[in-house]
């Protein structure tokens, strides 16, 4: 414990201030009383969470929310005395649009879960798929388990995997868009297994909609009569950056900001980071809680195998466009969270959400707030490119001819993690070479699961890993 109180050896060095450097100092010093100091490269913290404020409007550059059936970082914010800034969806907008070529906004069919059935009638009627793909998405009640594999592995594409259960219009008009939109990436590499393996769990039920109608019909009966259906997703009354400010707040003195790592090196039983905040700091742990890419460069020098492992790990760019306008010069009804664009032409965002359709408390009284995403391929143009493709896009698909309130461009460069075909394996390769390391530890949205709640249980499981070793 003499280790402790010693101003440059510290028990864990935790290298980046994102959710996952915090939550993971968080856990040690509540749970496992163990102080860790966080150095953060940037001035501010958060990483890829960014949450301001302008002109009345609260603005999220980056994640708005967390799926609401992960429990980790809602666990976490009510530890942190935030569980009554919790916020939901506005039930009432719980639908979401798909933009079809001609710019004509059509409902998603209603009762999708990850964009399989679990409804029948509405699949039956969409407009979205014409009648031979829905014969063809049918099909896939009775298509034996493994049908069209293309391989014995165990992981395949996403997009084969769809394909090849619901038909390619399933693929393209509802689950790439959706599934595809969640990881900014391409489900022609997406790994099944990485990224939705929920999906191959259903199919060995039977298939994905005899899964998904059985799973909707659990759901139904232990549903409590009349109770509104749980939120998908939960965010805070001031934005994400509620939760990164207020884990700041409480681990104070411990963060430090400015400090980017420039090296980490062996040095008999300890770790010495050097960072350009201040001497260099001795550990007995480091964590890189980060991308994978900036965990590789600093991790090469003491596992080549590490390194390796840890470049391997690819990742997609996003630029987002934040557009407000008043609300009565909007024709289109706001009464969704949003839309997809199935077949997008270059150039042409990949997405739309109606923030102040989503959430409540995001933009002044009368006003709508709205994001356009763009993808890898725009992610190099100007400002003023994105923003006048953004407000055509309004302008096209919801009819605005006025000019917005506001504009807000952020961009998020190598930021959403890829989970390619053989995540699985490569996760495994990772962690041996991880467990050669002892001491290091890596975490983040590249390994275990993309989204907040992901980050915050990995924090949890690494905090009880160095607990452990003490
Ligand atoms: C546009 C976008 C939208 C998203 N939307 C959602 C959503 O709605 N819901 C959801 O659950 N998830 C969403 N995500 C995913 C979510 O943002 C990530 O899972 C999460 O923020 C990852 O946090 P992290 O702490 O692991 O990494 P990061 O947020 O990347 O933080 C890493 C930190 O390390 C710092 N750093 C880097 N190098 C060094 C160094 N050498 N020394 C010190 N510090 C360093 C960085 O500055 C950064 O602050 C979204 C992601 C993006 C990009």
């Amino acid at each position: 414990m003499a280790e402790q109180t010693s101003g440059q050896v510290v028990k864990a060095v935790v290298v980046g201030g994102g959710i996952s450097g915090l939550a993971t100092a968080h856990a040690l010093s509540t749970t496992h009383r163990i102080e860790a100091k966080v150095l953060e490269a940037e001035p501010r913290l958060g990483g890829n969470v960014r949450t301001s404020s302008r002109d009345g409007f609260l603005i999220d550059e980056g994640p708005d929310s967390w799926v609401a059936n992960k429990p980790h970082a809602t666990a976490l914010c009510c530890a942190l005395g935030l569980g009554d800034r919790l916020i939901e969806t506005i039930p009432e907008n719980r639908r979401v649009y798909v933009r079809m070529d001609d710019a004509r906004l059509v409902p998603f069919p209603d009762g999708m879960m990850l964009g399989i059935p679990t409804r029948i009638m509405p699949l039956a009627t969409t407009p979205l798929l014409s009648w031979r793909g829905k014969m063809r998405a049918a099909l896939d009640l009775v298509l034996p388990v493994g049908y069209g594999k293309r391989s014995s592995d165990e992981d395949e594409a996403l997009g084969d995997f769809i394909e090849r259960r619901l038909g390619r219009e399933v693929l393209d008009q509802i689950a790439a868009p959706l599934l595809g939109g969640l990881f900014t990436g391409d489900v022609s590499t997406l790994s099944l297994l990485g990224s939705f393996p929920q999906l191959a769990a259903l199919e060995k039920q039977g298939g994905l909609i005899r899964g998904a109608l059985a799973m909707a019909h659990k759901a139904k009966a232990h549903a409590k009569p009349g109770a509104p259906k749980p939120a998908p997703f939960l965010s805070l009354r001031g934005g994400v950056g509620e939760l990164i400010d207020t884990l700041a707040a409480r681990l104070g003195a411990a963060v430090v900001t400015g400090a980017r790592v420039e090296s980490i090196e062996r040095e008999g039983a300890h770790y010495v980071v050097r960072h350009g905040a201040g001497p260099a700091i001795r550990a007995e742990h480091v964590v890189v809680a980060g991308p994978a890419h900036i965990a590789s460069r600093l991790l090469s020098p003491i596992s080549e195998e590490l390194g390796r492992e840890l470049a391997d790990i690819g990742y997609s760019s996003a630029a987002t466009v934040f557009l407000a306008y008043a609300k009565k010069d909007v024709p289109h009804p706001l009464d969704a969270t949003g839309y997809l664009v199935p077949k997008k032409a270059p150039g042409e965002p990949l997405a739309s959400t109606w923030v102040s359709s989503k959430w409540p408390f995001r933009a002044p009284e009368g006003d709508a707030l709205m994001r356009i995403f763009f993808g890898e391929a725009d992610v190099d143009r100007t400002d003023e490119d994105l923003i006048a493709r953004a407000t055509r896009e309004v302008r096209t698909t919801l009819h605005v001819t006025v000019d917005p309130k506001l504009v807000h461009v952020a961009r998020f460069r190598r930021a959403s993690p890829q989970p390619r075909v053989g995540h699985p394996s490569r996760m495994q390769r990772l962690q041996r070479a991880v467990e050669g390391v002892p001491g290091v530890h890596v975490l983040g949205s590249a390994y275990d699961g993309v989204g907040l709640g992901d980050c915050v249980r990995q924090a949890e499981a690494v905090a009880a890993r160095i607990a452990n070793v003490r």
